[in-house]
């Protein structure tokens, strides 16, 4: 199969992307949503698109459950980043990055109803397809990687600005290039945002690289909990451990992602407990293991090998049974 380039073919890349023209072209007010406890793909897409948006003469409302997160601040329109929708009538919604409706968290359910036409833009291997239009492209390393496809079939211009957030995106869902979905396609998308003036040595340092101290506390307490058998590797960080150090950050914080490369781990588990009571869950594995399946079974979703859902507590119960159940998941691929 002769690869696509990212020259202006006179095909477009994505067979969506006309619908997905059609659909802009009819809207004056656009309302563009990410996930709850957004990442960098996630604050990048939102970003990129909104700044797209703009340039296309659309007025835009950029909303995230919970608001943005200060280390991606250096972001174009991170300072225009709202928690929820306001009372504008929106023509269009566009979700980026978001595997289900509920990852879109209160911004979406508190629309009122009718909403509008939701195109969902995505790329996780779970995603439910719960837009009117879908373009879910599961061989993508980040949505960023399909905007820039998508960009390409619109005709937007590639500034730096939007350079820079669809590069941001790509480099934290990537590690910085260190994931196992990275493909050539990956690096041709990666030097054409530096060409446009994306800065990688900002994004890295600012996006990847740069934690609190409270993080590096988080891990030693993490690092304490830890218990390995059978090929996983998991801990938990209770409300109250999270409370004496001071971390308020919901994630694990790349805790997760450092303990899934030990030698022997086949699945790495974090868990832990929110303010609310209830437990995040954060899955990691190298291949043949496959966590988006099970994060799935537990109402949540992801990709093959990074995963996560949310978990009624109390804490140990949730331990138990995502223990039981990992350790079920490498048993069966160990026989597979
Ligand atoms: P992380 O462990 O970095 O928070 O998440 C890893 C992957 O799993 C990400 O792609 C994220 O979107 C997905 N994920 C994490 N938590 C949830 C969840 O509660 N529901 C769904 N659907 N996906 C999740
Ligand atoms: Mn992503």
């Amino acid at each position: 199969m002769a690869a696509k380039t990212l020259q202006k073919d006179i095909m477009q890349y994505y067979k969506e992307s006309q619908a997905i023209k059609d659909a802009i072209a009819d809207a004056e007010r656009i309302l563009i949503i990410t996930h709850v406890d957004p990442d960098g793909d996630a604050l990048g897409s939102l970003t990129a698109v909104g700044l797209a948006m703009q340039q296309l003469g659309k007025s835009v409302t950029l909303a995230v459950d919970g608001g943005l997160l200060r280390r991606f601040s250096f972001l174009p329109l991170a300072d225009q980043i709202a928690q929820s929708a306001d009372n504008t009538t929106y023509d269009l919604i566009i979700s980026v990055d978001c595997g289900d409706e509920q990852r879109m968290g209160h911004t979406f359910a508190d629309l009122p109803l009718p909403r509008p036409t939701l195109i969902n833009i995505d790329h996780h291997v779970t995603n439910t397809n719960f837009g009117s239009i879908n373009l879910v492209d599961a061989e993508a390393a980040s949505t960023t990687e399909i905007l820039t496809l998508l960009f390409n079939d619109l005709d937007i211009r590639m500034t730096s600005d939007i350079a820079q957030s669809l590069l941001t995106g790509l480099v934290t869902d990537t590690l910085g290039f260190r994931t196992l979905n990275v493909t050539p396609r990956t690096f041709e998308i990666a030097s054409q945002m530096m060409q446009a003036g994306a800065d990688l040595p900002t994004i890295t340092m600012l996006a990847l690289n740069l934690k609190p101290l409270s993080t590096l506390k988080m891990w030693n307490v993490g690092l304490s909990n830890m218990r390995m058998k059978n090929g996983l590797i998991w801990t938990t960080i209770s409300k109250a451990e999270r409370d004496a150090l001071g971390y308020n950050g919901t994630g694990s914080g790349g805790l997760v992602s450092m303990m899934s490369d030990v030698e022997t781990a086949a699945i790495s588990v974090v868990l832990n407990e929110l303010d609310d009571g209830r437990i995040s869950v954060s899955f990691r594995s190298r291949p043949p293991y496959n966590v988006a399946d099970l994060a799935m079974n537990l109402g949540g979703g992801g990709h093959p090998l990074a995963a996560g859902c949310t978990l009624d507590g109390p804490l140990d119960k949730a331990e138990t049974l995502v223990v039981d159940l990992s350790l079920q998941a490498i048993e069966t691929a160990n026989h597979d």
